[in-house]
């Protein structure tokens, strides 16, 4: 379902059925305000919305990715406006590609993606657009193609993202191991176990926790279950939190690197329990 940050273009009211009449009776009624020239908002606005459309642009980029629902890195709480044309003394995010109309409060997820490859850093922007593989129907190509007009180090890290990662703490962990030449599999099939979400060589399990999992009950079980059962199989299993991948990672990979130099991750292997 489209997401709706409650402001609207005179175009978008009109779509909506309101007639310019209807429009007038409700700014008198107080159920909409005008936030400038030919844009309203409802009563329920959401303040990332009305705040881009009074500096004249949309919500874009990482942010507008961030209503979308995608997976969104820490340190990007500043809101990122996209204008049509840049403007000067105005920080914006600018898409690659030929300027899009703002014809809406929120930019859509690929106009939003071409702004963020120009904006994030290079772990930042595979995360997001391993979220948008994960979460979506659209292909590696369908990305590829969308940001056809970005240069050769965009093209880059879109080769060096999976869909299959299901957080992105987990691509997160997967980028920063191989770029420290650990081979990782990303979310192999683990007999007894079930998916994991990245096997170092072929026996060190690494769980790279999302923010919001550990909070159910049900999770809990599980993960201890795995736990067991990977412990049986002979594998070693390492869960890594939110804040240790992304706040502890100077002391959090001495340990991993400790591990691989140990060859844990060489371990010898048993038949799974069920
Ligand atoms: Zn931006």
């Amino acid at each position: 379902m489209a997401v709706d940050l409650g402001v609207y273009s005179l175009a978008e009211l009109r779509d909506r059925g309101i007639s310019d009449h209807d429009r007038d009776a409700f700014l008198r009624a107080g159920s909409l305000t005008r936030v400038r020239r030919g844009w309203y908002a409802s009563t329920t606005a959401h303040d990332d919305g009305v705040a881009a459309v009074r500096a004249g642009g949309a919500v874009g980029c990482v942010s507008a990715l961030r209503h979308h629902g995608f997976w969104i890195p820490p340190g990007h709480d500043r809101l990122h406006v996209r204008t049509r044309f840049h403007r000067t003394g105005q920080p914006t995010c600018m898409p690659y590609g030929p300027p899009d109309p703002v014809d809406s409060a929120l930019d859509p997820p690929f106009t939003a993606l071409r702004s963020a490859a120009r904006c994030l850093s290079d772990e930042d922007f595979v995360i997001v657009a391993d979220s948008i593989l994960n979460s979506t129907n659209y292909s590696m190509s369908d990305l590829g193609n969308e940001l056809r007009d970005a240069p050769a180090r965009v093209h880059a890290l879109l080769a060096k993202c999976d869909g299959r990662a299901q957080s992105g703490s987990e691509t997160a962990a997967r980028l920063r191991l191989r770029a420290r030449r650990i081979r990782v599999q990303v979310q192999p099939f683990i007999r007894g176990v079930g998916w994991v979400d990245l096997l170092a060589g072929s026996s060190l399990i690494i769980e790279a926790d999302s923010k919001d999992h550990h909070t159910k009950r049900v999770n809990y079980q599980e993960d201890h279950r795995r736990d067991r059962a990977a412990a049986v199989g002979g594998y070693r299993v390492l869960r890594l939190t939110y804040q240790d991948i992304f706040f502890n990672w100077d002391n959090v990979f001495p340990d991993i690197l400790d591990l691989i130099q140990r060859r844990v991750h060489r371990g010898r292997l048993r038949k799974a329990a069920s």
